[in-house]
């Protein structure tokens, strides 16, 4: 369902992805994990057209982008075929829990209020904020927060969801909570790729698991392998910092 082809991205002289060969297929979960700067977040907002690549080729649910963005009916298909999580919620702060569920539907899929809303509170219903559907964001903890903003992707009917660091921001006591979801959505079958420093999540949750490091794909394999066995040493160095 993703597919990359030696995509390289710059940022003016700083070479950010090198060469990135990656293919996900559907109801795989893969996790990214790699150090601050090494790249994870670019990859990501590449996959969604969010940043432009400058050579390699990238298709994403049958839609290729090219290198430069110069490729909008594919840009707008694939912005409504992926869902994204980020660290902060972003969740329009002036409208209502359910509103921030039911918008997109209704705006870019044309559904009608009713069918929006009963999508949209089943979707919550799933997320375990049912009872929240009427408070307004600031009125959430983060946790809840980060749910609605799960279920607010999920209304799209996304093909593929990518999260970039969705507990990072969390007060830890919420960061389960979160992760609760994303897995049982993963059991679910959902195509998955996850940003993460949650290792345990990685370990349990992940068919694959790819290490960045400086803006090229180290090392990759199943949890058992990446965390029991690296092969590479910068896998070995980052892991001992963090697990
Ligand atoms: P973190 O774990 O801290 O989120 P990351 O792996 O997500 O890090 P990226 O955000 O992808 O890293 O950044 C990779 C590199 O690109 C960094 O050196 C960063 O400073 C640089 N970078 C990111 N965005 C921009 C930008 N808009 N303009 C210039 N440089 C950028
Ligand atoms: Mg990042």
């Amino acid at each position: 369902i993703v597919r990359l082809d030696k995509v390289n991205k710059h940022f003016g002289s700083l070479h950010v992805l090198k060469d990135i060969d990656l293919e996900v297929t559907p109801g795989e979960v893969v996790v990214i994990i790699g150090a601050s700067g090494s790249g994870k977040s670019t990859l990501i907002r590449c996959i969604n057209g969010l940043e432009e690549f400058q050579q390699g080729e990238l298709v994403v649910d049958g839609n290729p982008l090219k290198p430069h963005g110069k490729a909008t009916q594919a840009l707008q298909k694939i912005r409504t075929e992926v869902g994204m999580v980020f660290q902060q919620f972003n969740l329009f702060p002036h409208l209502s829990v359910l509103d921030n569920v039911t918008l997109a539907p209704m705006r870019v899929r044309g559904l009608n209020r009713a069918t929006a809303v009963e999508t949209a509170e089943r979707l919550l219903e799933r997320v375990g904020i049912a009872d929240q559907a009427h408070k307004y964001p600031t009125q959430l903890s983060g946790g809840q927060q980060q749910r609605v903003a799960l279920a607010r992707a999920l209304a799209m009917e996304p093909r593929l969801m990518l999260f970039d660091e969705p507990t990072s921001a969390l007060d830890p006591e919420m960061i389960g909570e979160v992760l609760d979801a994303m897995r049982e959505l993963a059991n679910e079958g959902m195509t998955m790729l996850v940003v993460t420093h949650e290792m345990g999540f990685a370990r349990e949750v992940a068919d694959r698991v790819i290490f960045i490091h400086k803006g090229e794909i180290a090392e990759e394999g199943p949890p058992e392998t990446i965390f029991d066995a690296p092969r590479e040493e910068p896998t070995r160095q980052f892991l001992s910092r963090v697990l």
